[in-house]
């Protein structure tokens, strides 16, 4: 699981490693904005958190990620970007997918200071327009991501799960660095 704050390159990063590590990459931010593209009854409801920078309630979110993180497990491996996001979401993670032997062996995060982040996430807002890149709402997430999220480097940490990889590096750099972490 790829574990960073927006910004941080989960998204690059996953693309590359599933493809170098030949499993799928499951990403939840995709999987959400998929579902808001088709104009699912999901995706309607979720379509308000995305654009605000809020977390997309728990249930969603799991009725959405884990029928894919199951079926790759099955299939041999998945790359999990995004998701879980938060304590509550991987605790019940880890006991959905510790029952169908499916559950997370490495989280690496993705280490990157917040001046660095607001840059990027600024950069893609300019250059690609996603509907969460404006100043406000990057400015929202990052608080989000440091509630919410920053405590499952810890949460990993303390299961003796958790790698660390800088994210300022280049992004080939970056790559090799979590494919030798894990
Ligand atoms: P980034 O890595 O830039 O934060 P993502 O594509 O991972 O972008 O997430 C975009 C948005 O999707 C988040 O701001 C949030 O609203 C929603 N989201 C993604 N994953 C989750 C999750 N596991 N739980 C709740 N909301 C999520």
């Amino acid at each position: 699981m790829l574990l960073g704050a927006p910004g941080s390159g989960k998204g690059t990063q996953g693309e590359r490693l599933a493809r170098r590590l030949d499993v799928p990459h499951i990403s939840s931010g995709d999987l959400l904005r998929a579902e808001v593209r088709d104009g699912t009854a999901l995706g309607t409801t979720a379509r308000g958190y995305l654009d605000s920078g809020r977390l997309v309630p728990d249930d969603l979110v799991f009725d959405l990620v884990l029928p894919a993180v199951l079926a790759a497990a099955e299939a041999g491996g998945y790359l999990l970007d995004g998701f879980p996001r938060s304590v509550a979401q991987a605790v019940r993670a880890d006991q959905l997918l510790t029952r169908s032997g499916a559950e997370l062996q490495r989280v690496v995060f993705l280490s990157a200071d917040d001046d660095l982040l607001a840059g990027r996430l600024l950069e893609r807002a300019a250059a690609a327009g996603r509907s969460d890149d404006t100043a406000e709402v990057i400015a929202d997430r990052l608080r989000v991501f440091e509630r919410e999220t920053r405590p499952l480097v810890e949460h990993y940490r303390a299961r003796g799960m958790l790698r660390e990889v800088a994210a300022d590096q280049p992004v080939e750099e970056v790559t090799e660095a979590v494919l030798r972490a894990l």
